[in-house]
């Protein structure tokens, strides 16, 4: 017990640290204190770095529940309510829209960028080059299935040539990840690549810097890492050895919550 909690203590100061070498990088000198507020103790810590990301959106009204209950939605509903969406402009150039892939009650869930053309023409995230590495890491690396793990993507419609998906593009289907997140209640989520991580820190983050630190995503342990097509781009054995690192990681830290071997389908 007190060395899950020495160790979660040394993983807040990691990811702390990382952070303020962050910002230091982008030439931020000083944080200032939040002022009070009238009538309470303090005032919630500003945005600051997340100038771009707007904040956590609840996905509690949207899939019917009460607001702070963290709700478990199914991913049908979930589903449901994106519809055809027409809420951004992405809509316009996919041929579908790309929700998601794997087990409903995974263990270990996977966060990418947004489809490419094999996965908007097929329907199903990381069917392509990438893809097949993200399998094999999966597969001969982890020693699961990839149907034992959820796969999505934090935009759901293919951004033209395969351009990072926008912060409004990402803000307006975030609520759509949430509602998969909240309805696989993963032990673990890895998010592939920096758009990704920076979307679910809520600020921009540099992947070199924090790829192999534990964070959180309103509750969960978060371990980013490279996008496979980076790994693909990039394919030195130093960048292929990180990786393996996290995921190896990422599956330690399921193992440990569940007391067990990750869930996997029958
Ligand atoms: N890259 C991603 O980020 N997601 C996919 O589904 C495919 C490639």
């Amino acid at each position: 017990m007190e060395g899950s909690l020495r160790r979660e203590a040394r993983e807040i100061l990691a990811a702390a640290g990382a952070w303020l070498a962050e910002l230091a990088e982008e030439g931020v000198e000083r944080i200032e204190a939040p002022a009070p507020a009238p009538g309470s103790a303090r005032e919630p810590a500003p945005a600051a770095a997340a100038a771009e990301i707007p904040p956590v959106e609840r996905t509690g009204d949207l899939f019917g529940a009460a607001p702070g209950a963290r709700p478990r939605p199914t991913l049908e509903a979930v589903r449901a309510e994106l519809g055809e969406c027409t809420r951004c402009r992405l809509h316009e150039g996919r041929t579908q829209i790309v929700f998601g892939d794997g087990n409903p009650d995974a263990d270990l869930l996977f966060v990418g960028e947004g489809p490419g053309e094999q996965e908007d023409l097929r329907g199903i995230p990381f069917c392509g080059r990438a893809g097949e590495l993200l399998t094999q890491m999966i597969e001969k690396g982890l020693g699961l299935a990839r149907r034992d793990v959820y796969i999505c993507n934090i935009v759901k419609c293919r951004p033209p040539q395969n351009r990072a998906p926008h912060a409004d593009e990402a803000f307006t289907c975030r609520p759509f990840l949430d509602g998969q997140i909240d309805a696989v209640r993963p032990k673990v989520i890895v998010a592939l690549g920096k758009p990704a991580a920076s979307l679910l820190l809520g600020r921009d983050v540099s992947i070199t810097r924090i790829r192999g630190v534990w964070h959180d995503y309103r509750g969960i342990p978060l371990m980013p890492t490279f996008h496979p097509a980076f790994v693909l781009r990039q394919y030195t054995p130093e960048v292929r050895r990180k990786v393996w690192d996290d995921l190896r990681a990422a599956l330690a830290r399921v193992r440990e919550r569940s007391g067990s071997e990750p869930q996997r389908s029958v």
